[in-house]
């Protein structure tokens, strides 16, 4: 058995998934990162090495779910523990509802959606086993308010809302909490496709008028996993600069 907390970080090659694989491994977790392919997380690797941590690269794509599943459950069995689920790996498909095709509706209900409950099955009957466990799934701001263009990104950013709260309820009296962080408007490769316009109309919304940075919503997910953060389940953290309240 591994003698350090077992974390999973999905969408770990870059952006939020990246600094808070970095963050959770500079905690003293052993951190099991996944992205579609394991090139792209020589990277994170290799810095957390450095840095005298540890981490373990999985190649998956987790819109195939039952691999996804199959490897929650292998890292658990290989490692005799699983402490920690991040599900941060996300997609989007904008476009307006009245011309959204049925296969970008599904394919970011699957990935953002689905995976995130296969995942929390696996990983839940391990954590009940060990009667410890934190799971932290990212939503999004577009999940609690809507988004214009974000019908199917918004509706699976919800859905994990009501998901993550379902298993609070589920799991808590075995030790397991199930929080959600749901961040405004970061700083990564997700919002620097978006059009100046679109950028410079969210600013104007942000009460500390900064966007967010990817350490911003590693130290919320590095509190929701930590063993100080037993009394806190069922909760949706919103790391957004006040742009929501
Ligand atoms: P990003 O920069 O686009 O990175 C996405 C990550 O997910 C990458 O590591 C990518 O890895 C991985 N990924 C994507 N599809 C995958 C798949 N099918 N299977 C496995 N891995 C996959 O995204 P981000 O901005 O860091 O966002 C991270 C999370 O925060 C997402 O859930 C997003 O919805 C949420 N969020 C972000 C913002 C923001 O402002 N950035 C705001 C609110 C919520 P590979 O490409 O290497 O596979």
């Amino acid at each position: 058995m591994n003698e350090k907390r077992v974390a999973i970080v999905t969408g770990a090659s870059r952006g939020i998934g990246r600094a808070i694989a970095e963050r959770l491994a500079r905690d003293g977790r052993h951190v099991v990162g996944v992205a579609r392919s394991i090139d792209g997380l020589a990277g994170v690797g290799e810095a957390i090495a450095a840095a005298g941590g540890s981490f373990e690269p999985r190649a998956c794509d987790i819109g195939d779910t039952k691999a996804f599943g199959e490897l929650v459950e292998a890292v658990a069995e290989q490692h005799g523990r699983l402490d920690i689920l991040v599900n941060n790996a996300g997609i989007t498909k904008d476009g307006l509802m009245l011309r959204m095709s049925d296969e970008d509706f599904d394919l970011v209900i699957q990935t953002n959606l689905k995976s995130t409950f296969v995942a929390c099955r696996v990983a839940g009957r391990h954590m009940m086993r060990g009667r410890f466990g934190r799971i932290c799934n990212l939503s999004s701001v577009s999940g609690i308010n809507g988004n214009a263009g974000q019908a199917n990104y918004a509706a699976s950013k919800a859905g994990v809302i009501g998901l993550t709260k379902s298993i609070a309820k589920e799991l808590g009296s075995k030790g397991v909490t199930a929080n959600v962080v749901a961040p405004g408007f970061i700083d990564t490769d997700m919002t620097a496709a978006l059009p100046q316009g679109v950028k410079d109309a969210a600013m104007a919304t942000i009460p500390v008028r900064k966007f967010g940075n990817v350490a911003d919503i590693a130290a919320a997910v590095a509190y929701c996993t930590s063993d100080e953060g037993g009394f806190l389940t069922g909760h949706v953290l919103v790391v957004d600069g006040g742009m929501t309240m």
